[in-house]
C-alpha cells in the first residue's frame, strides 16, 4: 500500500512537470478548434464522449492494447489527464486507480466524470451475498460491463451528456440532442434482437470472460464463464469439471473467446468437450474498425443471435 502511494505521488509529480513542458504548444493548436480537452480511459467511454460531443471536444483515450481489467495508466497517461480539462472514466470499481486518481484532481483544474455514476450496478453472479470487507474488495463485487447492454450504455451515454451540459452549458442541445440519438439507436438495438432472441433455441452461451452478464440478461439469456470476471483469472479444476458437466448436459456447441484474452482454458475444453470457439468482442479495447459503438456492438448482438437461433 506505502509503495503505492510513493508510485502514484511520482507519477503525479511528473504529471505536473510533463504537464507544464507539453502544455503550450498543443494547448494553443487544439484550442483554436476544439472546445474541451477531454481524456478518457478506455473504448466504451471515449466512443460515447466523442459521439456525444460531435465535433465540438478534442476526445482522446489513454487506454492502450492491454485490457481494461489490469490497465495501469503510464507517467504519460497520468500528465495527459493533469492536461485535460475533462477526465471521464467508466467506474470506481472497474478503474479503481482512476478513483484513487480523483482526489488530488479534485483539487487541480482537471473536472473528473465517473460515467457511470447512480446507475444500479449488478452483482457478479455467484457473489450477491458478499460483503466488502475481510479481504473482499468492493471492485470484485460488482459486474461493472453495463457497456455490452444496449439500454445500459443508453443511460450512461445520457449521463454523460447531462455532465458535459453542466460543464459547457453554452452546447447544452448539441449534447441532449446527441444522446437523444444515441439512445433511440441503442433502443431500437434492443427492439430487434428482442423478439429474435425470444424465439432462440438456444439461450445459454458459454463465454471465457463473463462479460455479458447484463447483455444476457436483458435478452432473457444465460451466460456461463469459463473464467472468472477477469479475462486473466484461470479457473480451478473443479470449476473446469463443472463446465465439462454442464456442456455435456446443455449440449453447448460453441464456447466464445475474446480476441484479448488468454484462450489456452478454452483450448483445452475444445479438446476435451469437442465444442468449437468462436469470438464475442467484450469491447475492452478499441476494435480496428472505423464503425460506430453501437455498430460495434451489434456486430457481437449478431454473432450470438446467430449462434443461438
Ligand atoms: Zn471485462
Amino acid at each position: 500500500m506505502k509503495k503505492r502511494s510513493i508510485l502514484w505521488l511520482t507519477l503525479v509529480f511528473f504529471a505536473f512537470v510533463l504537464g507544464a513542458c507539453g502544455q503550450k504548444n498543443s494547448r494553443d493548436k487544439s484550442d483554436e478548434t476544439k472546445g474541451m480537452k477531454i481524456v478518457t480511459s478506455f473504448y466504451p467511454v471515449y466512443a460515447m464522449v466523442k459521439e456525444i460531443s460531435g465535433d465540438l471536444n478534442d476526445i482522446r483515450m489513454i487506454q492502450s492494447s492491454s485490457g481494461i481489467h489490469s490497465f495501469e495508466p503510464s507517467s504519460n497517461d497520468i500528465a495527459a489527464i493533469y492536461d485535460a480539462d475533462v477526465f471521464v472514466y467508466h467506474s470506481h470499481t472497474l478503474e479503481p486507480w482512476a478513483g484513487s486518481l480523483d482526489p488530488s484532481l479534485q483539487k487541480s483544474k482537471v473536472t473528473v466524470l465517473e460515467a457511470s455514476e447512480g446507475m444500479a450496478l449488478e452483482r457478479v453472479p455467484g457473489l450477491e451475498d458478499m460483503e466488502v470487507g475481510d479481504g473482499i474488495d468492493e471492485k470484485n463485487l460488482y459486474d461493472p460491463h453495463t457497456w455490452l447492454d444496449p439500454e445500459k450504455v443508453a443511460e450512461e451515454a445520457q449521463i454523460i451528456a447531462d455532465k458535459l451540459s453542466e460543464l459547457d452549458s453554452a452546447n447544452k442541445e448539441n449534447y441532449q440532442k446527441n444522446a437523444q440519438s444515441f439512445s433511440a439507436k441503442a433502443h431500437d438495438l434492443t427492439k430487434k434482437y428482442q423478439p429474435i432472441f425470444e424465439k432462440a433455441n438456444q439461450k445459454t452461451f458459454v463465454t471465457q470472460h463473463t462479460a455479458f452478464s447484463y447483455l444476457a440478461k436483458r435478452f432473457g439469456l444465460n451466460q456461463l464463464g469459463i473464467a472468472g470476471i477477469s479475462p486473466d483469472q484461470e479457473p480451478s479444476p473443479r470449476q473446469l469439471t463443472e463446465i465439462q458437466e454442464f456442456v455435456k448436459t446443455y449440449k453447448v456447441r460453441t464456447i466464445f473467446t475474446e480476441s484479448n484474452a488468454s484462450s489456452k482454458v478454452a483450448d483445452t475444453l475444445v479438446k476435451s468437450t469437442g465444442v468449437s470457439l468462436k469470438t464475442l468482442n467484450p469491447l475492452e479495447v478499441a476494435p480496428q474498425n472505423d464503425k460506430s459503438y453501437l455498430e460495434n456492438l451489434e456486430d457481437n448482438i449478431e454473432i450470438l443471435a446467430e449462434e443461438l437461433k
